[in-house]
């Protein structure tokens, strides 16, 4: 069971990594992109953090609501409107919740999931943050179908969802600035695959 409080302080140890992996993922994004990944993002998250608050008292579906508008409105790029839209399917699928159990983490991955898929058109194996977010929830579902308990199954979704990250280096992109490389991608991590393992760990960590 993950409660409000723990998703507060997964959000505000989110700000804080991201922040702390900020020069990291603009380097990434600097190989194969423009070079703002790390910027856009803490920009967005540390409006979060500065707002966060203000919504503190409410249930988990606004929480999530309220990253997502912060996020839609401060985070430029691709990956705003994408972890916006993200965290717009979560809320809806956690509405009126104070705690997350198995099932309702499970139908969380799948709104993340979908989100990608509905506002960016890629697919697994197209060097983005689907080649995390795909492994994570079929992970996830696979463990809790065979009985695992939750931080179990969390954990071995993690696991997925390193690999996910790690299977993007000898990627072609197929989606955002990184396809106008063509082969010249291959060989480098995708930054949005990098930010999404780094949200996933640090948002549900178990140990909060
Ligand atoms: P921009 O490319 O506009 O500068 P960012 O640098 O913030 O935006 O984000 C780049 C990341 O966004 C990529 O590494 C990739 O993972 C992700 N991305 C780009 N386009 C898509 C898409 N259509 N679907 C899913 N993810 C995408
Ligand atoms: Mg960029």
């Amino acid at each position: 069971m993950i409660t409000k409080g723990q998703i507060i302080q997964g959000l505000q140890a989110v700000a804080e990594a991201i922040a702390e992996n900020k020069d990291y993922l603009t380097e990434l994004d600097a190989a194969i992109g423009d070079a703002d990944h790390g910027i856009n993002l803490d920009r967005g998250f540390q409006k979060v953090l500065e707002q966060l608050p203000t919504v503190a008292d409410r249930d988990i579906g606004s929480l999530f609501k309220h990253v997502s508008m912060t996020l839609i409105s401060s985070v430029g790029g691709a990956s705003g409107p994408l972890y916006g839209t993200m965290f717009l399917r979560a809320s809806i699928a956690t509405a009126g919740k104070e705690e997350l159990n198995a099932e309702a983490m499970g139908a969380i991955l799948v709104a993340f999931v979908e989100a990608i898929v509905l506002r960016g058109k890629a697919q697994l194996g197209d060097k983005t943050l689907l080649d995390v977010l795909i492994p994570t929830q079929q992970a996830y579902q696979s463990a809790i179908a065979q009985g695992s308990d939750f931080p179990t199954a969390w954990q071995t979704a993690l696991e997925a969802a390193k690999t996910g990250r790690d299977s993007t280096i000898p990627l072609v992109a197929k989606k955002g600035r990184a396809s106008y490389l063509g082969d010249r991608a291959c060989g480098h991590l995708d930054p949005g695959a990098a930010s999404a393992y780094l949200i996933l760990k640090t948002l549900f960590d178990p140990n909060l």
